[in-house]
C-alpha cells in the first residue's frame, strides 16, 4: 500500500504515522523546507495541543453532524495516548494540554522522530500543483527544489491545512487541489483573529490589557465572550476576540460594519455598579473626575471615556451635569466600538471554510472518490482557541491515515476479484 499525503502539518504527520505503524509505504509531501513549522508558533511557542472540554459544541462548520462522532472516535485519551507512544510527556493547565517541557519545538521533534523511525519518505521543498485518480492510481504533479516530478499513489490524503498564518505570497493551494476531485468546498475566511475597529481612541487605549466581557452583534445575534482583552492601535485583541472573529468575519461578508461592545467590570451587575457610583460621588464628590475614577479600570481608559463624554480630567465631580456623569458609567459597563474588518489571514491562527464535511465519510474518506481523504483544516471544521484545532488535526490525521493504510488498494481488490474462480 502506498500512501502520499500533501502536506507535512499537523494532521499530515499524525496520519503518517499511523499509517506507517500499520505497514503502508507512505510518503509526505510539504512544500516548504521542514515539516510541522506552523506547531513551532502555536499556543504562544509551548503548543496547547488538546484541551480537557473538547467537545462538539467547541466547533464550527456548515455541516456539523461528522464532528461529534469524529471526536467520539478520538477523544483527549486518544490524543494523550498517541503522544505518549511518541514519548512526550503531557501536561494540563487551565484544562489545556500542553508538552511537559512548555516547548512547542518538542512536540515538533518527537513527531519528526516517529517519521523516521517509521521510514517515511518526506519530501521537503515539494510544492503539490496537480492531482488526479487515474484508474484506482493517485498522481500528485509537483514543482520546487527538485524540479517537476510526478508522484503514483495507491491512497492519497489531502493535509494541506488553510491559508491562516500564511503571507499572502504563500497563497494557501490546498482548496484548489480538493476542487480537482470535484469536492465541494467553502471558500476560507479568517477565524480566530483581531478585530479591526473604525474608532481612533482606540489608538489612545493601545497598549491596555484588561479583563472584558466583549459582546459582538451580528446579524440579530450577540455572541458574548469574556476573558483578557487586548486593545491595539487598529483594534482589538486577545482570546474573547478570537472567540467571536469568526462570527465577525462571516458577518462582514453581508455587512460592512458591525457593533462591538466592551464591559470593563464584566464582573459586576449594572445595578451594583450604578449604586457604587452613587456611593462615590457621596464620599469623593470633592475629587477631579480623573481621581474620582481611578481604581475602576485602567486610566487610559478612563481618559478616552471622560473625553469623550467632554468631561475635562480635572473637572470636579460635583459640578459634572448628572448625565454627563452616567454616560461616563454606562460606558465603562458598555464601550461602543465599530468593527469594520478582521486583520488579514496572515495574522489569523485558524481558518473557517473548507472542504465540505458532507464531502467525507466517518473515515474521513471522500465519498466522490475512492482512496482520497482530506483531513485537519483543510476541513469546513473550526475550533476554538485553546488546543481545539490541533486536537482536530491529530484526530482526524490519525482516523484517515488508519483508514487508509487498512483498506487495500482498489487496483488491487478489483485484480483478487478477476481471479477468483
Ligand atoms: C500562530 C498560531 C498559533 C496557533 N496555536 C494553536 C494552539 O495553541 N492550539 C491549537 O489547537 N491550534 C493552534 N493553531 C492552529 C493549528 O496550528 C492548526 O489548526 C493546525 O496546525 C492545522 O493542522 P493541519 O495539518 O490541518 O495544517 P497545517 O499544520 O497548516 O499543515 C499543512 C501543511 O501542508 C503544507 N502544504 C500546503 N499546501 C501544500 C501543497 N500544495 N503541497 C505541499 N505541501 C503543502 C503546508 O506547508 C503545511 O506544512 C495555531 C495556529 C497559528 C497560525
Amino acid at each position: 500500500m502506498k500512501i502520499g499525503i500533501i502536506g507535512g502539518g499537523a494532521s499530515g504527520m499524525a496520519a503518517a504515522i499511523t499509517a506507517s505503524s500499520l505497514g503502508a509505504a507512505v510518503t509526505i509531501l510539504e512544500k516548504k523546507e521542514r515539516v510541522g513549522s506552523k506547531i513551532l508558533a502555536t499556543g504562544n511557542g509551548k503548543c496547547n495541543l488538546s484541551n480537557q472540554q473538547i467537545g462538539p459544541d467547541c466547533y464550527h462548520s456548515e455541516d456539523p453532524s461528522l464532528i461529534a462522532s469524529i471526536l467520539e472516535r478520538f477523544s483527549v485519551r486518544e490524543v494523550l495516548d498517541f503522544f505518549q507512544a511518541l514519548g512526550l510527556m503531557v501536561r494540563v493547565r487551565n484544562g489545556g494540554f500542553y508538552p511537559a517541557c512548555e516547548q512547542a519545538s518538542a512536540v515538533l521533534d518527537v513527531l519528526r522522530f516517529a517519521l523516521a523511525r517509521g521510514g517515511i519518505a518526506v519530501e521537503t521543498g515539494c510544492l503539490a500543483v496537480h492531482a488526479a485518480c487515474q484508474q484506482g492510481t493517485f498522481l500528485v504533479h509537483t514543482e520546487g527544489m527538485a524540479g517537476k516530478r510526478v508522484f503514483s499513489f495507491d491512497r492519497l490524503i489531502l493535509a494541506c491545512g488553510s491559508s491562516a498564518g500564511l503571507g499572502t505570497k504563500e497563497a494557501d493551494n490546498g482548496l484548489k487541489l480538493a476542487g480537482e476531485f470535484s469536492l465541494k468546498r467553502i471558500p476560507f475566511s479568517p477565524a480566530l483573529v483581531q478585530l479591526c475597529c473604525r474608532e481612533t481612541c482606540c489608538r489612545a487605549m493601545a497598549g491596555v490589557r484588561c479583563q472584558a466581557e466583549v459582546t459582538l452583534r451580528a446579524a440579530g445575534t450577540d455572541y458574548r465572550e469574556q476573558g483578557e482583552v487586548q486593545m491595539t492601535d487598529y483594534g482589538i485583541s486577545g482570546i474573547p476576540v478570537f472567540q467571536i472573529s469568526r462570527h465577525a468575519s462571516a458577518a462582514l461578508k453581508q455587512q460592512r460594519e458591525l457593533a462591538v461592545f466592551l464591559d470593563f467590570l464584566p464582573g459586576m451587575e449594572t445595578g451594583s455598579w450604578q449604586e457604587l457610583l452613587k456611593d462615590r460621588v457621596r464620599t469623593l464628590g470633592q475629587e477631579s473626575a480623573e481621581r474620582f475614577f481611578t481604581g475602576t479600570v485602567h486610566k487610559k481608559i478612563i481618559a478616552v471615556i471622560l473625553k469623550e463624554c467632554g468631561i475635562s480630567p480635572g473637572e470636579i465631580i460635583r459640578h459634572i451635569p448628572q448625565e454627563k456623569l452616567t454616560a461616563a458609567g454606562e460606558k465603562i459597563k458598555h464601550f461602543p466600538l465599530t468593527v469594520t474588518g478582521t486583520n488579514p489571514f496572515s495574522k489569523a491562527q485558524v481558518c473557517a471554510g473548507g472542504v465540505r464535511l458532507s464531502e467525507v465519510t466517518g473515515n474521513l474518506e471522500a465519498k466522490g472518490c475512492k482512496g482520497l481523504y482530506i483531513t485537519g483544516e483543510l476541513l469546513d471544521a473550526d475550533g476554538r482557541c485553546g488546543g481545539y484545532n490541533l486536537h482536530w488535526a491529530w484526530a482526524t490525521g490519525v482516523l484517515a491515515g488508519r483508514a487508509a493504510a487498512e483498506e487495500r488498494p482498489a487496483r488491487q481488490a478489483g485484480r483478487e476479484r478477476f481471479h477468483r474462480p
